[in-house]
């Protein structure tokens, strides 16, 4: 015999209904089949709804129609589906249970309550609905059926809506009555009979228990659990779409992952059939083909320490504490014994080591009653202070890891509260079973998201997002968005995923939380109606839980620069080509560290000097191993490199420039970079990185000028004005070249000054042969001297500067990919 059961789900609509009969009698070709059904989808929800409403309000006109035309639309739609289905007998035996209702209802509202003997019937009686009309439907395709009342063969202890069934007794029941053979057994889930004989209920998501009661009871030889997912996943699969399905798990790890809150199975539902070794399927009614997950004596292949994340939500924490806690004999007993009288389920248990305390976590809806019974349990206690006042903490929810080989892995725990810190959640308390199958953290209820997806990404081999938000699509932005677009399907490969989900210039943002779609970014931002705003951009990455946001600032603008502190404390990395933020002042340098460390998130900027060489990278490691930068010297500007390499051939530095500006090497208005500034920007962020405390003031600047040159007025009639320095700078060359020198432009850090000017170089300066365009940069330490560390290499233009944008961004992801 097997044992089939279809969740509400597979039955929520006729064409769902008429396929979990396609399976049955697909399956009653193999062998016996006795099928277990909920009621259709939303019905015990809409019951439950009846009774409250009954109470609250004397009616419950609406939710009764509701409930009435799920059904009517169901009877019809399988009608239609099958000719010869008797939809009438159905219209009568429905009408016959909503009279019923209304009964109780008129019922419930003299008494203004409803007692549990009465609830569990009402909302039981979708249960018995469902199996009536399959019962039709098969009979109309030609089988011979035989309805299982639980009722009559599930004798179960406990209360009216939290049975247990006595699977002894239940047993000999149907050995006594067994199902008559050549029949389908249709059983409704989530019902059995007291003592007394009156109807009880399972539990909320009981029919999934009530098949592994079945399956017991028959000595099945399978008992399948037909849902609409395609079996148990590594965590929900609605928080995470690439979770892992899992082809098995032990008994254990079933019962674990289900009691810590995988509602894919109900935690009763694996002790029957575990007793029996009966082997448990779950599969997916939208998908029969679909291997599904087995759950078995055996964990099987899957050969993973972590078989899955589960929660369990909206809680409150329990801390009874005191010092008559410590040594009290039976005060932990009594605590729990005096919730367990009134039948409040504790899920979680930690104790301090000093045994001044324990917490507990209990559902919220059971705050109120757990309150007053421990007021009224220890009243002389908490009077006499052997018991301060019982502190609860509300809305906190339950993240645990569970499988069987977490017992022999090691650093599972660490990688589970490391992944909490990354998303910023506070843990409150932790519990570990002494079987080690799962380990336990007690976090804020709206942290739950953020959990699973963070514990998921580290602890599985799951895909890793990077989700970026950039500002600026100048030249470095635009060109970094078509590196990413060519780049994305190759890393995808490797489990990356860059998704943009922001894009903003001065005129306008676009938001997409799936990401912007990188071949039509120009024209929907054109289009975009929604201006730069930082508090919009927060909002869609707390909405969507986003774990891993990146703001990628393309811009060289010092009011997004000013900006870093916060977008780091709200959780974003930030990559930056944009000097500005590291050349504000000393304290804005300190604040945006502090900040990165805090919230343990990256920033990275070694863009900022040299463009694509990796100058930042390379000087902090040196620092990091206790190098110390005696001197440095460098041309830190591409475009001075071309002028300056254009005086070695003789030409006139106004015909350079203007070679050079024509060329596109400089910036716009050559000013911005003969003055200095932009070198002393670099050089100022250097010094900084060599652990130099200093202000942009302290660098000594003459710009690539003569002295008191007139740089007032336009671009063009500075250009105009520029032959006036020839004479200047041909006297330089000359004499430099009449020593073997040449002129260049340097920044240099010396004895803790930072200066930037013209200088002459003779052949053995590593500066003597950088030009058209070359960086170079020389660093004087205590381990390389006299002959220093020299970096050079192409240190300007959107294409290198862009791949190091990229490359900053791909090292946000630190630890994650072994680098
Ligand atoms: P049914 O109506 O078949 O009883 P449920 O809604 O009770 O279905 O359970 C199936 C749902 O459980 C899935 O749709 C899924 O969203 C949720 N779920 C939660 N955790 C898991 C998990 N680890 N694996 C699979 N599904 C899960
Ligand atoms: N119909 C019941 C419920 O919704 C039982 C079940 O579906 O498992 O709780
Ligand atoms: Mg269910």
């Amino acid at each position: 015999m097997r044992v089939l059961k279809f969740g509400g789900t597979s039955l929520a609509t006729a064409e769902k209904f008429n396929r979990a009969a396609d399976i049955i009698t697909h399956n009653i070709c193999h062998s016996d089949v006795s099928v277990v059904l909920s009621a259709p989808a939303n019905i015990t929800n809409g019951l439950v709804s009846v009774i409250k409403n009954t109470i609250l309000h004397g009616e419950a006109e609406s939710q009764v129609f509701e409930i009435k035309s799920i059904f009517n639309r169901l009877f019809d739609g399988l009608g239609e589906m099958e000719g010869t289905f008797d939809k009438a007998l159905l219209y009568l035996e429905l009408d016959k249970i909503l009279n019923q209702l209304m009964l109780y209802i008129q019922g419930i509202k003299l008494f203004g309550l409803c007692p549990n003997n009465i609830y569990a019937r009402i909302i039981s009686k979708g249960e018995r609905l469902s199996i009536i009309t399959m019962s039709v439907l098969l009979k109309a395709r030609g089988y011979s059926t035989f309805i299982i009342d639980p009722v009559h063969y599930l004798l179960a202890k406990g209360d009216y809506l939290e049975a247990m069934v006595d699977i002894e007794v239940s047993s000999v029941n149907f050995r006594r009555e067994p199902i008559p053979r050549k029949h389908i057994g249709l059983m409704p889930g989530f019902i059995a009979a007291n003592e007394q004989g009156e109807l009880v209920t399972l539990g909320r998501n009981g029919s999934d228990y009530s098949a592994a009661v079945l399956a017991a009871c028959v000595r099945a030889e399978c008992c399948e659990i037909w849902t609409d997912v395609d079996g148990v996943y590594s965590c929900d699969p609605r928080l995470v779409p690439d979770a892992n399905l899992l082809s098995s798990l032990s008994y254990q790890e079933a019962m674990e992952l289900s009691y810590f809150g995988a509602k894919v199975l109900h935690p009763k539902t694996i002790l029957p059939i575990s007793r029996f070794h009966i082997p448990c399927l779950i599969k997916n009614t939208n998908n029969p083909q679909g291997a599904g997950t087995l759950i078995s004596n055996d964990g099987g292949e899957d050969n993973l320490a972590v078989k899955g994340i589960t929660t369990l939500n909206k809680l409150c924490m329990v801390n009874v504490s005191g010092p008559g806690m410590k040594g009290m004999v039976g005060m932990a007993s009594r605590v729990f014994s005096a919730m367990s009288i009134d039948g409040i389920s504790v899920v979680l248990i930690t104790q301090s080591s000093s045994e001044y305390s324990i917490s507990f976590c209990i559902e919220a809806n059971d705050k109120q009653v757990t309150q007053s019974l421990l007021q009224d349990n220890f009243e002389l206690e908490l009077k006499d202070g052997l018991l301060e006042p019982v502190e609860y903490i509300d809305d906190v929810a339950i993240v645990s890891l569970v499988g069987d080989a977490m017992r022999t892995e090691k650093g599972v725990a660490s990688r589970f509260f490391t992944s909490l810190a990354e998303v910023n959640i506070n843990i409150v308390a932790i519990a570990q079973g002494s079987s080690e199958r799962s380990i336990s953290a007690v976090i804020p209820n709206d942290k739950v998201s953020e959990a699973v997806k963070a514990c998921h990404e580290n602890l599985f081999n799951s895909n890793h997002y990077l989700d970026a938000f950039i500002i600026g699509v100048g030249g470095v932005g635009s060109e970094l968005l078509e590196q990413m677009k060519r780049q994305q399907a190759k890393l995808a490969d490797q489990g990356i995923v860059i998704r943009v989900c922001g894009l903003a210039n001065s005129r306008g943002m676009l938001l997409d939380s799936k990401g912007i779609d990188l071949n039509f970014w120009r024209d929907a931002l054109v289009n975009a109606d929604e201006p730069f705003s930082f508090p919009r951009m927060m909002r869609l990455v707390q909405q969507n839980h986003i774990i891993n946001p990146i703001l990628i600032d393309c811009t060289s603008d010092q009011v997004i620069a000013n900006q870093y502190v916060d977008f780091l404390s709200s959780g974003f990395h930030v990559v930056t080509p944009n000097k500005k933020a590291n050349t504000t002042s000393m304290e804005y340098y300190q604040q945006l560290r502090n900040a990165a460390r805090r919230r343990r998130r990256k920033f990275m900027y070694d863009t900022t000097v040299g463009a694509g060489l990796p100058v930042i990278e390379n000087l902090q490691n040196l620092i990091a191993a206790g190098d110390e930068l005696v001197k440095f010297t460098g041309i830190l500007s591409g475009s001075l490199s071309h002028i300056f390499g254009k005086l070695d051939e003789g030409k006139s530095f106004s015909e350079a420039t203007i070679t050079v500006r024509e060329s596109g090497f400089t910036e716009p208005d050559p000013r911005d970079d003969l003055s200095g500034i932009d070198v002393a920007r670099k050089l100022l962020i250097l010094a900084r990185e060599a652990g130099m405390h200093l202000e942009l003031e302290d660098v000594k600047i003459e710009p690539a000028l003569p002295p008191n040159f007139d740089v007032s007025g336009d671009v063009d009639s500075f250009m105009s004005k520029l032959p006036e320095a020839d004479a200047y700078f041909e006297k330089l060359a000359r004499d430099a070249r009449s020593e073997g020198r040449v002129l260049r432009y340097i920044g240099k850090i010396e004895h803790g000054l930072c200066s930037v000017n013209i200088q002459s170089v003779d052949v053995d300066d590593p500066m003597f042969r950088i030009k058209e365009g070359e960086n170079a940069l020389a660093f004087y330490s205590r381990y390389y001297q006299p002959i220093p560390l020299v970096l050079c290499g192409y240190g300007a233009g959107t294409q290198v500067t862009a791949a190091g944008v990229f490359a900053d961004l791909m090292r946000t992801l630190g630890w994650k990919l072994g680098v």
